[in-house]
């Protein structure tokens, strides 16, 4: 039996070893981390951790192999932390694998093995949504996917017919299935998307941007029956891109082709980027009252909301960006194109022309929520000089719509819908199109 002195020796010490930090502190105090998710894309790579706290965190980028090392300071070592490494699809883009464990007491290190070279960017988020406080690392390739197929494409033009730049001289004179469902920065462009030389250009390509509302951390609203906006966005926004590239001298382009996020101005800036000539973002409408039903469609205002109704609906999507978690305050190396500050007057007008359209043709589809179109300050229509609607479908939380929204057939009805309005607004507003010489 140890002696007494002996005993309150032991307790000295280990009184001494807390009061100087070798001991881990209490599991009570360390932070939880309660949720680990992951969205690969090829645009990025995201990885979320929901925490009981906001952590504290640091980033050290190592080469040869490449490797971010993300260390996470007074965070317990968690079975969420310990099983990180099998959520991460072989696929995935970035990384190769994830390591985790303790680097000394109360801090987690995470080693993430890459795949190629990386940008980084960690920061955290308060609650929002059904969220608590997160922390987010965002795996970027060095070179934006978009921008590499851009420069790609600049380099042959020299070898061309010369274009005529007398209108439009920034505008490239090729058209490609420029969209984020791009290859992979390592892989060599696919040779489908090199100019055809022997092509004779037609007059006139007109570029949709479609965006699927949502996406990754942001479920959008949830049906009734638990189907996801983002999932429903996305199947449509895919068959409308897919009639539109049916149509001659007409291409779609998704601002996002998978399930993962871009913040609201992101949508905005690949539009640009895409030298989109119509901006289509579509969503799903959701109501407390299960009975709420119809399809409406939205344009921007500068100067108040057209109803109380469109004031909180573009307050509820302009939430996006919190709860999918857009990194304010850090810059998205993705994004470094800023927007111009223009007056969007003429741009909203076009908006609701085109709006007024798509609505009459959804009008034969479905039931219209709205009989005109209605306008609010929604964050992902702001370009200022691309006509831009924002289509509700209809009411994901009225339980037979859900199930249309879900149902090919009926997307397929909406597409059509969406298209003809699209078409009856260039048939009626020619010179709309911007004019540019194009090959498809
Ligand atoms: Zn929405």
């Amino acid at each position: 039996m140890p002696s007494k002195t002996y005993l309150r020796y032991l307790i000295s010490l280990l009184v001494a070893a807390l009061a100087l930090g070798l001991l881990p502190a209490r599991a009570a105090e360390l932070i939880q981390v309660s949720a680990a998710r992951i969205w690969p894309s090829t645009e990025y790579t995201r990885i979320t951790l929901e925490t009981s706290k906001p952590v504290t965190h640091s980033t050290v980028m190592l080469k040869d192999p490449e490797r971010l090392v993300l260390d996470l300071n007074n965070v317990e070592l968690s079975t969420v932390l310990k099983t990180l490494g099998d959520k991460i699809n072989p696929n995935d883009p970035y990384i190769r694998q994830v390591r985790v464990a303790y680097f000394k007491p109360g801090v987690v290190r995470i080693v993430v093995d890459l795949k190629t070279e990386i940008k980084p960017q960690v920061f955290t988020l308060p609650p929002a949504g059904d969220y608590k406080n997160r922390l987010v690392l965002d795996i970027y390739p060095t070179q934006d996917p978009l921008m590499a197929m851009l420069d790609q494409l600049e380099k042959p033009q020299s070898l061309e017919t010369p274009v005529p730049e007398l209108e439009t001289p920034s505008e490239p004179s090729t058209v490609v299935n420029i969209s984020p469902d791009i290859p992979l920065p390592v892989q060599p462009a696919p040779s489908t998307i090199a100019p055809s030389i022997n092509k004779k250009p037609s007059p006139r390509m007109i570029t949709i941007a479609i965006d699927a509302g949502h996406g990754g951390e942001d479920p959008g609203a949830k049906g009734a029956s638990g189907s996801y906006e983002k999932n429903v966005t996305l199947a449509i926004a895919k068959k409308l891109k897919a009639a539109i590239d049916a149509e001659p001298n007409m291409r779609g382009v998704l601002t996002r082709d998978g399930d993962y996020f871009i913040p609201l101005h992101g949508r905005v800036v690949k539009a640009r980027n895409m030298q989109a000539d119509l901006f289509v973002s579509i969503h799903a409408d959701a109501a407390l009252s299960a009975q709420a039903r119809g399809s409406s469609v939205f344009a921007l205002s500068e100067t108040g909301a057209t109803s109380a109704m469109a004031r909180l609906l573009a307050q509820r999507e302009n939430e996006s960006d919190l709860i999918g978690g857009a990194s304010f305050g850090v810059k998205d190396p993705n994004l470094a194109r800023t927007l111009l500050d223009l007056s969007q007057t003429a741009t909203i007008n076009d908006s609701l022309k085109l709006g007024k359209l798509v609505l009459d043709h959804m009008g034969a589809i479905n039931q219209l929520h709205k009989r005109h179109v209605e306008q609010a300050g929604f964050a992902v229509l702001k370009s200022p000089d691309i006509p831009s609607i924002l289509v509700e479908t209809a009411f994901i939380t009225n339980p037979e719509e859900e199930r249309k929204l879900n149902d090919s057939a009926h997307q397929d009805k909406l597409v059509n819908s969406i298209l003809s309005g699209i078409k009856k607004y260039f048939a009626a507003n020619p010179a709309l199109a911007k004019t540019r010489m194009v090959e498809k």
